[in-house]
């Protein structure tokens, strides 16, 4: 998964570029930063390379995630389906624009169950969020159609997935609106950054503004620009944008590279005809950062995972993750005790507490998730998968049908 790993002279570069000129600072000081705009030369980076007309970088991917959802319109009470499986910053995003996260089922492709998010709609729904977990696509045609049915707005969080396509569209463009983070350990990384992606111009505008106090960017007097909305700081800063170049360079190679790496995994471990795998939607758009696998039961799952972890080959097992599964946010089912939001929106929440989530906790219990280091070679892929499927056999697991 992480672009860390293929940091070298490239990112260096540009990075030098930037302390050269003393000019650390996306907007401003034309005369000053020899002809460097490394924020603009990354945005037109990526939309050509997305094949989208709007992408703006900000400081974050939870950043970018609210600006997304301002631009939208939605806000105070407003409810935002998002999956049980995702990251905190998904519903992070939804309430501090005051706006209710409501959770919907994840199903066996680790995203959102269609099934459960059409039981999730209300009046009071405006969009649905749609995360690609772990390097793959949820199953946007369903999606789409719900979304059309019931006039929602669709927002892609690709978060996890830059790279990844759903019938030969990049995930984040497909939606009303999507969203890049480029945090540490994300596919590509500027060390820290996000990206809005859009093919509206009146989104785009709005996100630009917003994430820079309401500077309207018209005109090079940043002195005298207008401000159209209120906004924040979300700017993402010159040499956070350098390092993403240079990883953006690279995108192609990670990704073939990812999948390279997975299909040798993949391969050996299905020698074994009982091992299940993770449902992708459109297989071929997988970004190849993970590979999942679903054990039988609980039982399985924690003793696979636990000789995975004896054996020092690196496994997540989601279902006790503190920072992706609903099951251990206490903080988040808290929040109707937390004075500083408006009695108005903590009034609103849905008891999470006490919702029922079973479908997603059947899903998650038994599945195990393996990333994909970028520093492997071939070899050593080999190695590991040789070493899972042995430790599959040993222990007699006997994989769901
Ligand atoms: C990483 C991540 C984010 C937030 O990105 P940051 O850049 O860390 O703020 C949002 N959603 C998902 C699914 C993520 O994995």
């Amino acid at each position: 998964m992480p672009g860390f790993e293929a940091f070298g002279e490239e990112e260096k570069k540009h990075i030098q570029d930037v302390l050269d000129s003393g000019i650390l600072m996306r907007y401003n000081f034309d005369a000053l930063r020899n002809g460097n705009w490394k924020s603009k030369e990354l945005e037109e980076a990526i939309q050509q390379k997305i094949n989208i007309p709007y992408a703006h970088l900000t400081s974050s991917g939870t950043t970018a995630l609210i600006a997304a959802i301002k631009s939208l319109g939605i806000g105070a009470g407003d409810e935002i389906i998002l999956p049980t499986f995702t990251f905190v910053a998904s519903f992070e995003a939804v309430l501090f624009c005051g706006a209710i996260p409501v959770f919907a089922d994840v199903d066996e492709t680790l995203t959102l169950s269609p099934q459960s998010v059409k039981k999730s709609i209300s009046a009071r729904t405006k969009a649905i969020m749609s995360v690609h977990m772990c390097g793959a696509m949820a199953d946007l045609d369903s999606l789409i159609e719900i979304a059309k049915e019931y006039n929602l707005f669709l927002i892609e969080d690709a978060c996890q997935s830059i790279g990844g396509t759903y019938k030969n569209k990049y995930l984040g463009t497909i939606g009303h609106i999507g969203c890049f983070s480029f945090d540490f350990v994300k596919t590509v990384t500027c060390g820290e950054g996000g990206a809005i992606l859009t093919n509206d111009k009146n989104m785009y505008d709005f996100c630009h503004q917003f994430s820079d106090h309401g500077h309207d960017h018209l005109g090079n007097d940043r002195g005298a620009e207008r401000h159209p909305l209120t906004g924040l700081n979300f700017r993402i800063s010159e040499l956070h944008a350098a390092v993403g170049l240079g990883q953006w360079g690279k995108l192609d190679e990670i990704i073939s590279k990812q999948r390279k790496l997975k299909s040798i995994l993949k391969t050996i471990l299905m020698q074994n005809s009982e091992v299940k795998f993770r449902k992708i939607p459109d297989e071929n758009g997988d970004n190849g950062s993970f590979l999942s696998l679903f054990l039988d039961d609980e039982t399985s799952a924690r003793n696979i995972f636990s000789e995975l972890k004896k054996q020092s080959i690196p496994c997540a097992y989601w279902f006790d993750n503190h920072w992706h599964y609903i099951k251990k946010w206490d903080h988040f089912k808290n929040l109707k005790n937390d004075h500083t939001l408006f009695k108005e929106q903590r009034d609103l929440l849905p008891d999470y507490e006490n919702q029922d989530f079973s479908a997603s906790d059947e899903i998650l219990k038994k599945t195990i998730t393996l990333p994909i280091s970028l520093k492997w070679t071939e070899e050593k892929a080999e190695e590991i998968g040789n070493t899972i499927h042995q430790i599959l056999i040993q222990q007699k697991i006997k994989f769901s049908k």
